[in-house]
């Protein structure tokens, strides 16, 4: 995951006059000279799954494939996932519900709410926080599932289960086990409703790490393990936590 740094709104114009239509002047925004939304005005923010870069021959959403993704809110961050509901129904809907070039090679982009806020206030297309849908556990799931380091969980629609042998040691435990225990967390909660919310990690849990087989011997803050059991981390410093066990 990434956090979205110093978003920036920049005005630029479309010209949709070979779908029969004028020229329009929409608001596009940008993460580092990553364009993150082609024209805010145009986006349908209420449904489910929409497309944040829409046609720019006609501004409709669905016109063009690819480009899907779902906003969802997981207090306190503002994520941008796959639209994972419709991109993992069948091989086909995979190809026409793939995630933007941003998601597919730097992961999931999020905001801090406070940057979201003030986004809202330069550009009041967006929706307040109270109407953006919350991210549910399965989404929670298969966005660590998406985040793994080097893909060992394998992604959506794959199921969560370890490939390869990258992983070599746990920082608590023998790593087979830990695997094991992601891999039957992941298979209870894979359909799993309930919304989610992500705590800071504190002194009450303990952090597993994994440790990988690669350049650096990558270090993967994976896991924590509190008194009601095993949490998923996300971006190492987010525990998922159904909202039902606060
Ligand atoms: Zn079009």
């Amino acid at each position: 995951m990434w956090q979205i740094q110093d978003p920036e709104i920049r005005k630029a114009t479309l010209d949709f006059s070979s779908s029969g239509q004028s020229e329009v002047t929409i608001s596009q925004l940008y993460s580092s000279e990553i364009q993150l939304i082609n024209a805010i005005e145009l986006v349908d923010w209420d449904i489910d799954e929409g497309q944040l870069l829409v046609c720019e021959a006609c501004g409709f959403v669905g016109c063009k494939s690819g480009d899907w993704v779902s906003l969802r809110f997981a207090d306190p961050l503002i994520l941008i996932t796959p639209a994972f509901i419709s991109y993992t129904d069948s091989d086909e809907a995979r190809r026409e519900y793939s995630p933007p070039w941003y998601i597919r090679t730097r992961g999931i982009p999020y905001f801090e709410l406070e940057t979201y806020e003030l986004l809202r206030t330069q550009n009041v297309s967006f929706p307040s926080v109270s109407n953006i849908r919350k991210l549910s556990m399965k989404e929670a799931v298969l966005t660590f599932q998406w985040e793994a380091p080097y893909q060992v969980f394998d992604r959506a629609p794959k199921p969560v289960i370890y490939q390869g042998d990258l992983i070599i040691a746990a920082s608590e435990g023998e790593p087979s086990e830990i695997i094991r225990a992601i891999e039957e967390y992941a298979s209870a909660n894979i359909s799993n409703e309930q919304k989610v919310s992500l705590h800071s990690l504190g002194n009450s849990e303990q952090v597993v790490s994994l440790y990988l087989d690669t350049p650096g011997f990558l270090e993967w803050r994976a896991v924590a393990f509190s008194d009601n059991g095993l949490k998923l981390i996300l971006d190492s410093k987010h525990m998922i936590v159904s909202e039902q066990t606060i």
